[in-house]
Parts: C-alpha cells; structure tokens; sequence
C-alpha cells in the first residue's frame, strides 16, 4: 500500500463536458496532479478500474449513466472503492447532496466552481486518504516485530494462492516456530523473549527475497508465504533462516543458543487451507524429531539435520 505524495496525485475527472476538462487541466495541473479524464460514467468506471486514481472528481449530471448510478458501481468494485470520490453538480438540492454522500462520496461541490474552494477540497481528501492508508497499513502490521500480522497473512495468503493457482505458478508456504520458547521466556524474563522474536523477524526479512510475505502468526509462531518457489526453494530458503538463529549470540543468555523449526509446504490444487495444514503438519516433524530443522510436507525420512 504506497503513500502517494500529494504533489504527485492522479486525479480522474468524469464529466460529459469538454469545457469542463479544459477548465479542470487549466485550473489543476498547477497543483502539480495530474489530471485524466473521461466523458461518461463508462468511461470513467473503465479508467478507473485499469488504474485507480487517488481522487475522482464526478459529475452527477450526464447523460445515459448518470454520476450517482457511476458513484454506486465504483463503490461496489474493490479495484475503486478505497479512492476518494468528490461529486460536483450544477443541481444544489439537499436530496441530491444527502444521495451523493449516502453513496459513498466524500465531499459535494456546486457547479459553477470557485477554484480556491475546490482546490481546497481536493487537498483536505487527498489528506484524509493518505491517513486512511497509513492507518490500514499499520493494523496489518506486528507492533513488535514489524512484520506483517495475522490479519495481514488471512488477506494476502487466500489472495496470493488463488492468483498462483490461476497462472500455474508455484507457491510454497513456511511455518517456523521458535524452539522451547516457553522456557527461554521463563527463564531469561519477557523481555529477553520479546529481543529474540524481534531479532528473528530481522533475520527473516533480511533472507526472504522481495516478493516474499513474511508475517508473525501469533505469540512465537511465524509463516512466511514465497511466490513462485516450489518446495525446495522455500526450505533453502528457511535452511538459511535457521542457520542463522543459530549462529546468534544473545548477550542477556550468551549460553544458551535459540533455535527454530520449520514446516514447508506446496501450496497447489488442495487450496490453501490444506496447504496452511501440512506446513503445520512438517513442523510438527520437525518439533517432535529433535527441533532445529526444517522439514518439507511429506519428507519424512529426509530430515535437514540441524549444526
Ligand atoms: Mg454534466
């Protein structure tokens, strides 16, 4: 989810009057946005789902598909329903200002336009979406760790393994869970823990490649979802991981080392619940034969024996 600097926002203008797009490239551009437009609802509905922009300006009054009937369609496509809609309207009648916010608009301004107010108004939206962004992000985001969380990890996993199932593409799925966890936390105090589940997450995202999704799965547990790679990949991968942890010094425990297991598994025709399962049933291996290690889904003889 990038933020946008607002001196480089894209603006959509639909309106069925060509003087209007003139007007509006005139009287815009200066803020430093770039202005499109489209001069009817289908056109702009069509434009706005191929790129969505960060604010639509809306005429209610076109002819054929009107602005509020465009309003209703953006609204119910995922692709455009996060982008601002601010509609504009010759027509001041109250009915019509309540219809259009009911609708999901987000400001309502009279034809004809004062420039400075519409400005205004275009600025003042662009600012409350930027913070929309920001906020959406930050509730998929582990306070902890930084990585992505759970919530984060339902939404993008179902997403990711229906798009690799759609292309033919491979997708394989890691679970790692940080061994003996419990005792190190009892042992050495929270604190202690909370630096070694930080640290590991660091690790993690330092291997895992940029298209990876790295998420912390809850209390010690972490999933890690790699596109593109088949099984082995993905357990290379994890293998690095795990050598690491390894190889790290604690100075709060500097006798005591922290290791990790992981579970890999395809993510293929099964879907992705059944993939979530055997990811977890390798890394229940991976505990239940000595920890430290990292097991792929149905390699049961072939365990990476742990340094
Ligand atoms: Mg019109």
């Amino acid at each position: 989810m990038p933020t946008t600097p607002q001196t480089s926002a894209t603006i959509l203008v639909i309106d069925d009057s060509p003087d209007i797009h003139r007007l509006m490239g005139a009287r815009l551009r200066s803020e430093g946005w770039t202005i499109l437009g489209a001069s009817s609802g289908e056109e702009g509905i069509e434009c706005a789902i191929a790129a969505p922009p960060n604010l639509i300006i809306l005429d209610i009054d076109m002819p054929e598909l009107d602005g509020f009937e465009t309003l209703r369609r953006l609204k119910i496509n995922p692709a455009t329903l996060p982008v601002p809609v601010i509609v504009v309207s010759a027509n001041t009648a109250p009915q019509d200002k309540v219809m259009g916010l009911e609708l999901g608009a987000v400001d309502y301004v009279a034809k004809p336009f004062d420039f400075s107010e519409l400005r205004a108004r275009i600025r003042a939206a662009l600012r409350t979406q930027r913070l929309l962004d920001m906020l959406a992000k930050r509730a998929h985001i582990d306070g902890l760790t930084g990585l992505w969380n759970r919530a984060h990890f339902d939404a993008r996993f179902h997403e990711l393994a229906a798009g690799a199932q759609r292309a033919g593409q491979p997708l394989s799925l890691a679970m790692c869970d940080l061994d003996r966890f419990k005792s190190i936390n009892d042992t050495f105090g929270h604190p202690a823990g909370d630096v070694i589940l930080q640290r590991f997450a660091e690790i993690l995202s330092s291997i895992v490649r940029e298209s990876d999704v790295a998420c912390r799965f809850g209390g010690e547990e972490f999933v890690v979802i790699l596109p593109g790679a088949i099984p082995e990949q993905a357990a290379e991968v994890m293998e690095r991981v795990r050598a690491e942890l390894r190889e790290q010094r604690w100075t709060r425990h500097p006798e005591r080392a922290v290791t990790a297991s992981f579970g890999v598994a395809p993510v293929d025709e099964r879907g992705a619940e059944a993939a979530l399962a055997a990811a977890d049933a390798a890394l229940y291996v991976a505990k239940s034969s000595g920890r430290n290690r990292v097991v792929i889904s149905g390699e049961r003889a072939a365990l990476r024996q742990a340094g």
